[in-house]
């Protein structure tokens, strides 16, 4: 019998990996769509008046082992995948996407949701139970039901399309970025470019079947040699060859994708009743109306100007110090900002590597997690693995029950994605009064040991190490009834707060000296190296903020829109971003034709995110400086209030009451440097 569809005997149900073949995958999810289809015909047929038991949280329960078989094919696909794993993961995905189509366009289930939601504040719900109901009831809404046929109608015509036109825009992108190359034949015409970006541009020349050397516009290529190519008219012409992509009036082009995008988008929240797009994705976040949005990024905006303005007046002054004359345009920042990087701070991994041993930072992020929480790890080697590398930890709470398994997972290999994720392969719940603990797993391609030495890290692994366990301690942490809640099913807007609080220990003398020691040497970390780590960190913010501000107004003002946009798309970005803009304006770029984050990749309305986290983490961190940064008061009620409380309630009421207030822009400012000069006054402020 299917080892999938069986009770999992092993320790803790974990997933009985050693037994599972791909061959499994795709009959047990037939199994337990069918099985958990009935449970839903279930739900929606009970003769018995609809409650919140009977209906929302039987809901919450239903399809579990629907959700753990998914849970590891996906991640399978993610960390171990193979051919055969990804055709199975192409072949269910379709019957996974209508058994949840099925799910809200089931009238008789949203009858009984909808009554519900519209009683939720009168039937005696607790806040969590609200929330789990205002959440089921916006997945209805947001999937077309409760709408008249022929509105229906209309509704399934445009997410077809959104979804096809959103392929296209991302394919036609990805066409021109392959289509552009640069060969160079002359080693001369490019001095500057690292050795590292020549070979991989060798290589390309010689896949290619051409002599010397291909820079292609992937960012690998791309950035380097805009960093340090010195041959100006070379940087102008890769410059305007990536800034151009799919705008060129050929098949490519993405000017009318965008206009029909946020045309269609316009008409869907009409359909649905909001205003405009951006209010309807905005219902459920911390942000949650449109004009917050644009207040922040408006208020970001005015307290980071003078700070741009003076990186653009240095990088200036550097510039012409080094003999450049004229003006400075958009395919010279890279290059003087990396030259004036090198000047300021002359540190990069070489020197930071040696001190960063993997397995030392492993066990000084677990140490600290038991100092701010007085949770423990406990390796345990009898939970199967999908891969001998993985390890499996059991995380215990100070009074010893166990709070979750962590699987970690460190290294590249052939069949894993790139980049590093937390993922779970169980969420937490509760069950009739019964307790389930997560399982959570952290998969990154941290540098390998070699045989002469340990896994030495970069400060960026060693920052996104911190930042992926961040994630982890959200969903390990976690004490909530139902599972659509748990972890880190929270906010958009408010997920990256574990995990970005948690980098901010990577800057922190106290934290890193106590174990960063040199892996040959034994040597502590100099202390000039940490101050370095830190003042080069708030380098060029000024400008790089202001940058990302202009995607986020850009952004707000595609999906605020309450008419259609009939003509140029050109006119209408300058407009939205004119604010932002230091350098000179490129005829023949634009943003909005390869802006893939907002037309095809989900972030639609959300690009403002970034920088609200960013916000969000350091006000957060500025508390725990002000007592101490492993101050356990602290840390209690940063566990106690958001850790344990996943999406229980309203994101800025958990905020609040961590932080006794709303969050405040000030301790951002602060850290990216972006207060020039810092005035007694906005120390006094800080402080109060
Ligand atoms: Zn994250």
């Amino acid at each position: 019998m299917n080892p999938l569809l069986r009770d999992w005997d092993t320790p803790y149900n974990t997933p009985p990996f050693q037994l599972i073949e791909v061959s499994h995958f795709k009959p047990a999810i037939e199994e337990s769509i069918k099985t958990a289809s009935e449970e839903i015909t279930g739900i929606a047929e009970n003769d018995q008046p609809a409650d919140f038991e009977n209906t929302i949280a039987a809901l919450d329960r239903s399809a579990t082992r629907l959700g753990d078989i998914s849970s590891v094919l996906f991640n399978l696909n993610s960390a171990e995948t193979t051919r055969e794993l990804q055709e199975a993961a192409r072949d269910v995905s379709p019957l996974l996407a209508r058994f949840s189509n099925d799910i809200t366009l089931n009238e008789k289930l949203f009858a009984r949701v909808k009554y519900i939601y519209e009683t939720r504040n009168s039937s005696g719900l607790t806040t969590e139970q609200i929330m789990l109901v205002e959440k089921n009831y916006r997945n209805f809404i947001l999937g077309g039901a409760g709408l008249d046929e022929e509105k229906k109608k209309r509704f399934r015509q445009i997410s077809e399309e959104l979804s096809r036109l959103g392929v296209r825009f991302e394919e036609n992108i990805l066409e021109e970025t392959n289509t552009f190359e640069l060969h160079i034949t002359d080693i001369n015409d490019i001095t500057g470019v690292p050795e590292g970006a020549l070979e991989m541009a060798a290589m390309e020349a010689k896949k290619r079947n051409r002599e010397g050397w291909v820079f292609t516009l992937h960012l690998p290529s791309y950035i380097p040699f805009m960093q340090y190519c010195d041959n100006r008219s070379l940087r102008e012409e890769m410059y305007k060859a990536y800034a151009s992509r799919a705008f060129h009036g050929n098949s490519n082009d993405n000017r009318e994708l965008v206009r029909e995008i946020v045309n269609l988008r316009l008409e869907l929240s009409g359909i649905l009743g909001s205003a405009n797009y951006a209010e309807l994705i905005l219902g459920d976040r911390m942000a949650d109306t449109t004009a917050k949005v644009v207040a922040f990024l408006n208020d970001i905006h005015n307290a980071s100007r003078t700070a741009a303005l003076r990186d653009m007046d240095d990088m200036r002054k550097y510039a012409a110090g080094n003999g450049f004359r004229g003006e400075l345009q958009r395919w010279d920042w890279a290059y003087y900002s990396e030259k004036l990087r090198m000047a300021k701070f002359d540190i990069d991994d070489e020197v930071l590597k040696p001190y960063f041993v993997l397995g030392n930072a492993e066990q000084a992020i677990f140490r600290l997690a038991t100092t701010l929480y007085g949770i423990t790890f406990r390796e345990n080697s009898s939970v199967p693995v999908y891969n001998e590398e993985v390890k499996v930890w059991e995380v215990l709470d100070s009074d010893g029950t166990l709070l979750a398994l962590l699987y970690t997972d460190y290294f590249p290999r052939a069949g894993k994605n790139s980049g590093a994720w937390m993922t779970s392969f169980r969420e937490q719940r509760r069950e009739n009064g019964v307790e389930i603990r997560p399982l959570i797993s952290i998969v990154a391609n941290f540098t390998r040991p070699t045989e002469t030495k340990p896994s030495l890290i970069t400060f960026n692994e060693l920052t996104t190490f911190l930042h992926e366990f961040g994630h982890a301690l959200h969903g390990m942490l976690t004490k909530c009834n139902y599972e659509s809640l748990s972890g880190t099913s929270v906010a958009r807007d408010f997920v990256e707060l574990p995990s970005q609080f948690m980098e901010n220990y990577a800057y922190e003398k106290e934290w890193l000296s106590a174990w960063a020691l040199h892996y040959l040497t034994g040597e502590r970390i100099p202390d000039t190296i940490i101050e370095k780590i830190k003042e080069s960190s708030a380098f060029n913010e000024g400008y790089a903020c202001n940058r990302q501000l202009g995607f986020g107004f850009l952004d707000m003002a595609w999906h605020t829109i309450t008419a259609p946009v009939p003509g140029d798309i050109t006119s209408f970005e300058s407009a939205a971003i004119q604010s932002t803009e230091l350098l000179p304006q490129v005829e023949g770029t634009n943003i909005s034709a390869s802006f893939a984050h907002i037309f095809s990749g989900g972030y639609a309305a959300g690009y403002y995110g970034y920088k609200w986290a960013e916000v969000l983490d350091a006000d957060a961190f500025q508390y725990f400086r002000e007592k101490g940064i492993f101050n356990t008061g602290t840390a209690a009620s940063f566990r106690k209030n958001i850790l344990e409380k996943g999406g229980t309630d309203k994101p800025m009421k958990l905020y609040v009451r961590f932080r006794s207030r709303e969050p405040e822009i000030n301790a951002f400012l602060d850290r990216s440097g972006l207060k020039d000069p810092p005035s007694p006054t906005s120390f006094r402020s800080v402080q109060a």
